[in-house]
C-alpha cells in the first residue's frame, strides 16, 4: 500500500526539530528508522501530514559509560547496540538486541523509537523497565528525566509530550554478581513476542536476592512490571520452590488478549514458564 501524502522535513539539529514539532502540533511525527511508522503510514493506520525526520541530526546515537550509567542515543539502531562491545556487561540487553526483528530491520530500526513507539508487543519496553531504566525527553523546556515505570501510560501511548524528543536511554550500571536475560517465544524467527520475559537481579554475598526487576513484554496494554514476583524474592534465596512461585505469581500479573499467537491461557501459561527460565538463566550469569 501506499501512504497517503505527508510534508516531509528534515531538521539538523534539536531545537529546530522541537520548533517543528511546535509548530505542527498533533499533524507531526518523528521519524526515525521507519520500520513502525512507515508500515503504519502504509497501512494508512497512521497519517501524519508532517515527517519530522531526526535521521540527520548529529550526536543522537552512542553507547557509553557514564557517571553510573550506560547511556543510549535514541537514536542508536538495534545492530549498533548488538555490536557494540560494552553489552557484554548487560546480557539482558544483548538477549532482547538479538531477537528484535530481523538483521534487515535491525540495521534501521532504533532504541529510541523501539521504546517511543509504546508497542507492549516490543521487546525493549520490558528490558528497560527490568533494569530500571530512565529516558531523557528533550522539549521546547529543555531535558527532564522520566523513570521507566511512568513512561508506558496505555497502548502506544508514552508520557513523552508532543514536542518532545527520547534523545537518551540511561541504565544504572549494575553492581558486581548481577545478571539479566530475556526469553522471548516467537512463532517464528523475526516475529513479535507470543510473550517474552525480562529479568535483571544482584545477588548479595550470602546468595539471596538483593535486587531485582521482573518485567513481561506482550501481556497487556502496556509492558507489565511483575512487582509480586520480585516482592516474593527479594531478600530471599531462589531456591525451585522460590522460582516457582514466582513464576506462578508473575503469570498472575499478566493480562494478555486472545489473538491469532493464541488464547489467554496459552500466553498466561508461557509468562509463567518463560519467567521460570529467564530466572535461571539471570542467577547463572550473576555467578550463582
Ligand atoms: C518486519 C518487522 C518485524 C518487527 N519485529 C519486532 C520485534 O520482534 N521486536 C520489536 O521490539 N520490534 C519489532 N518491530 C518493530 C520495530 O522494530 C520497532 O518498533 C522499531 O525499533 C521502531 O524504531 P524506529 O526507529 O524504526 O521508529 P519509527 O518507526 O521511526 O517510529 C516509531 C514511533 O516512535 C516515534 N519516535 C521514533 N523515534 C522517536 C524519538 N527519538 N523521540 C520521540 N518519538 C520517536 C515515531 O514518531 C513513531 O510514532 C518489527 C518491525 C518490522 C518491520
Amino acid at each position: 500500500m501506499i501512504p497517503a501524502a505527508f510534508e516531509y522535513l528534515r531538521p539538523k539539529t534539536i531545537p529546530e526539530a522541537v520548533a517543528l514539532l511546535q509548530q505542527h502540533g498533533d499533524d507531526a511525527k518523528i521519524l526515525s528508522g521507519g520500520q513502525s511508522l512507515i508500515p503504519m503510514m502504509k497501512l494508512r493506520l497512521a497519517r501524519p501530514a508532517v515527517l519530522i525526520d531526526i535521521n540527520r541530526i548529529a550526536g543522537l546515537s552512542y553507547i557509553k559509560e557514564d557517571g553510573g550509567f550506560l547511556k543510549i542515543g535514541g537514536l542508536t539502531r538495534e545492530a549498533e547496540l548488538e555490536a557494540s562491545p560494552v553489552l557484554s556487561k548487560y546480557p539482558l540487553l544483548l538477549d532482547t538486541a538479538h531477537v528484535i526483528a530481523d538483521p534487515q530491520v535491525r540495521n534501521m530500526a532504533t532504541v529510541g523509537g523501539n521504546l517511543a513507539h509504546g508497542d507492549p508487543a516490543n521487546d525493549h519496553p520490558a528490558t528497560m523497565m527490568a533494569l530500571g531504566a530512565q529516558i531523557v525527553a528533550t522539549g521546547s523546556k529543555g531535558e527532564r528525566v522520566i523513570p521507566i515505570d511512568e513512561f508506558f501510560v496505555t497502548l502506544f501511548t508514552t508520557a513523552l509530550k508532543h514536542d518532545e524528543i527520547l534523545t537518551e536511554i540511561r541504565i544504572p550500571i549494575p553492581p558486581a554478581k548481577s545478571g539479566g536475560a530475556y526469553v522471548k517465544l516467537e512463532r517464528k524467527v523475526g516475529d513479535f513476542g507470543t510473550a517474552a520475559v525480562a529479568v535483571q537481579l544482584t545477588l548479595d554475598g550470602g546468595g539471596a536476592i538483593q535486587k531485582i526487576g521482573i518485567a513481561l513484554t506482550n501481556a497487556g496494554p502496556t509492558p507489565i512490571r511483575a512487582k509480586k514476583a520480585e516482592d516474593a524474592l527479594r531478600g530471599k534465596k531462589p531456591d525451585a520452590a522460590a522460582i516457582a512461585q514466582a513464576a506462578q505469581l508473575a503469570s498472575d500479573d499478566a493480562q494478555p488478549g486472545a489473538d491469532l499467537r493464541g488464547p489467554v491461557a496459552y500466553k498466561k501459561g508461557l509468562a509463567k514458564e518463560l519467567t521460570k527460565r529467564a530466572l535461571a538463566i539471570a542467577l547463572q550469569r550473576a555467578g550463582k
